[in-house]
């Protein structure tokens, strides 16, 4: 994408007068004043955007996070199938950016048929292992998924990481069926958490996110693209108290994410811990103060809905 677009790529008629959301060395986010949609500037390309996705991005041995949030990872995934689950028909299911196959897993056990597509040919080796051949490893725009044949598509923290993702919604919804279930969770840049720690928001992840959906500018992507969204979730206890506890460190000065690299295996940290020690017990001595804090500012945005990520589920209108 062009660094100023003539118009909204949200197609929500505004020619212009972008503002600018946040500011970091070699990338800024602009946003459109009327839908609230944000983007990344500049937008890399293929091949220098995969230096931001190192080969330990996914781990080693099928596990990204140590044992304890790999099982809590695993009992999100059952929470979030048995939400599609009660929302849509047995039949087919496609996760587009799949990752190693976690949910597709769950909802096959129940009786559905998984298809997934993932770019990571790691992760995507991790998803066939258990799915089959139905993983595509590639792009969505060229996976060769049969048309009108979904009860259930799902992008779940991955229309944020498409260059179109208009295109992909378009896609998405050639592949459903009539009155199949799309659903969608993004970080939400409208959200609380966004607001108060800026370009310290974990969640804004520049430059792995080009764009950046707020509830109003995500809701308009989904009905450009003929969807009628049939709920908004913003409590999500998988993302958001996370995102709030290292938002704050963060904020607090810690080296950047650095508490993300407690909760992976050793394989796939990016910083070994004992390189900071003294960052590493000041985590530890802060936790049972910020942890606290961080469940109690889950639950108050998305009590005023303006939760740190939103899901959203929507049915094919035509
Ligand atoms: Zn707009």
């Amino acid at each position: 994408m062009k660094s100023a677009p003539s118009a909204c790529p949200n197609g929500c008629q505004r020619t212009g007068g972008w503002e600018l959301w946040s500011d970091e060395p070699g990338f800024k986010v602009l946003r459109c004043s009327s839908c609230g949609l944000g983007w990344t500037d500049p937008v890399l390309g293929d091949e220098a955007i995969g230096e931001y996705y190192p080969p330990s991005w996914y781990g080693k041995n099928n596990a990204r996070f140590n044992p304890v949030f790999e099982y809590l990872v695993r009992l999100f995934r059952l929470r979030r199938s048995r939400v599609i689950r009660h929302r849509s028909h047995v039949g087919k299911v496609l996760d587009v950016g799949c990752g190693r196959g976690l949910i597709l897993n769950e909802l096959q056990q129940c009786g559905y048929k998984a298809y997934g597509v993932e770019i990571s040919e790691h992760a995507a080796w991790h998803a066939q292992k258990k799915i089959g051949p139905n993983i595509h490893v590639g792009d969505f725009e060229g996976a060769p998924f049969p048309e009108d044949a979904f009860e259930v598509v799902i992008f779940w923290h991955s229309l944020e990481h498409f260059r179109d993702p208009s295109a992909a919604l378009k896609k998405a919804n050639r592949l459903l069926k009539k009155g199949g279930l799309l659903v969608v969770a993004v970080p939400n840049s409208d959200s609380i958490q966004a607001k108060l720690t800026g370009r310290n928001w974990f969640h804004l992840d520049i430059p792995r996110h080009y764009f950046h959906f707020g509830l109003k500018s995500l809701e308009d992507a989904l009905k450009n693209n003929n969807f009628r969204v049939v709920q908004a979730d913003h409590f999500s206890f998988e993302q958001n108290p996370y995102g709030w506890l290292q938002s704050l460190y963060n904020a607090l000065g810690f080296q950047f994410n650095f508490l993300y690299n407690w909760l992976k295996t050793r394989s796939s940290r990016a910083t070994p811990l004992q390189k900071h020690p003294i960052q590493s017990l000041a985590i530890f001595i802060l936790m049972p103060f910020l942890l606290p804090l961080a469940l109690v500012l889950t639950v108050f945005e998305a009590a005023v809905e303006k939760g740190g990520t939103i899901e959203l589920y929507a049915k094919k209108t035509g």
